[in-house]
């Protein structure tokens, strides 16, 4: 028998979402409702500086408007779908990794990290020069006194492969890539890359389609779900949206959310239709439902150039 696929929308409640989180949510849940799946709706809200519970809830508004649903999660999924909520959980697997001696302080200021002249890793991370890895517990408890500390894991020099499903095969040399990774920051606030592979073990996920940018966490990931034993996730890393100035679209640039789209007066299939077409999955833009699409979507139309919205 098939597993069934469990996907997910993992958006992070700091802005509204704009064209670029359109377009992965959509081949996400055709992806999903393709197959006959699940949908699952996380909200990626660990930074209480960027994050509002204001957008959580108009980017929920915003995908229901798309013509998108979900199955579990979100708000109607209770505050376990919001990683805000979740630290408890994040506490129990950072111990598990320090129970196996993985886990160290580390007491380096902003710039101290910054005037250590490391390396950048392949996606501007910069690589760890490795100050606090080796200090005695007599260091640690001395340091401790003034400062508290973030937690870091000791990554080693192996590197990891996957095969996406859009972007074919990609590896990484973790000590290159992402070197020791803060999975703990000194205010408490845990790291992206622990609560993400957490929560996709936890939640069932076994499908994980995103904005190609994570491409590059996905071996770390990977590797951080190797030591607490989780099972690999299907990966596939979708194009990214590039504006008339070669950037990618992100949430500073307000014409391209859907606050404002919604307020031009566009209407969801006009856009549906513009991103089945960017996606390949229609020839060219028409009116058209994501409901409607489910039929046409196959990862094998999806092509791995970056899309160039005029
Ligand atoms: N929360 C991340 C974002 O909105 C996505 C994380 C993921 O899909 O793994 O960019």
């Amino acid at each position: 028998m098939e597993t069934r696929i469990v996907g997910r929308f993992a958006p992070s409640p700091s802005g509204r979402m704009h064209l670029g989180n359109a377009f992965s949510a959509l081949l996400a849940w055709l992806s999903v409702r393709s197959a006959g799946g699940e949908m699952v709706l996380r909200l990626e809200d660990l930074d209480p500086q960027r994050c509002k519970r204001d957008y959580a809830d108009q980017i929920e508004a915003d995908y229901q408007w798309l013509g998108l649903d979900w199955d579990r999660g979100g708000s109607m999924g209770g505050l376990e779908y919001y990683q805000s909520n979740r630290s408890t959980i994040y506490a129990e697997y950072l111990e598990r990794l320090r129970q196996n001696g993985l886990i160290y302080p580390c007491f380096c200021t902003r710039n101290q990290l910054h005037a250590a002249s490391a390396p950048h890793g392949t996606d501007g991370t910069v690589i760890y020069a490795g100050t606090c890895r080796n200090l005695t517990e007599a260091e640690q408890a001395e340091r401790a006194r003034t400062r508290t500390p973030a937690l870091r894991i000791r990554v080693p020099a192996a590197t990891v492969s996957v095969t996406d499903t859009v972007m074919d095969a990609y590896s990484e040399a973790l000590d290159q890539s992402c070197g020791d990774m803060i999975l703990r920051r000194s205010d408490g606030v845990y790291a992206y890359q622990l609560a993400v592979v957490v929560d996709d073990a936890l939640m069932g996920v076994n499908q994980v389609v995103r904005g190609s940018d994570l491409l590059s966490s996905t071996p770390r990931q990977i590797w951080l779900q190797r030591q607490w034993g989780f099972p690999q996730p299907q990966y596939c890393h979708v194009p990214l949206l590039y504006g008339a100035d070669g950037h990618r679209l992100s949430k500073r640039q307000r014409d391209m959310d859907l606050g404002t789209l919604r307020s031009a007066g566009k209407h969801p299939e006009e856009i549906v239709g513009q991103l089945a077409a960017w996606a390949g999955l229609i020839d060219r833009p028409e009116l058209v439902s994501a409901r409607e699409l489910v039929p046409e979507f196959k990862w094998k139309k999806i092509g791995q150039r970056p899309v160039l919205v005029k």
